[in-house]
């Protein structure tokens, strides 16, 4: 699988390991724990499309969803 994020070409290794880069502390508290515990990030996807979500004990969280090609 393929994704399309921020203009480039993503396999979906190489796509979670740049969005949890991306993500990787918290915009609101500076964490990074983000995530229950040890879990980075979660990647869904659907069709095509791929949804990752992450959220902060504070209460943050963010869903990005990324096209399939
Ligand atoms: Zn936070």
């Amino acid at each position: 699988m393929s994704f399309k994020y921020k203009d480039e070409i993503f396999n979906s290794l190489s796509l979670i390991r740049e969005l949890v880069k991306d993500y990787n502390a918290c915009p609101e508290c500076g964490s990074k724990g983000i995530g229950s515990n040890t879990k980075l990030g979660s990647m869904d996807y659907n069709g095509k499309l791929g949804t990752f979500e992450r959220t902060c004990r504070c209460g943050w969280k963010v869903k990005i969803k990324v096209e399939k090609i």
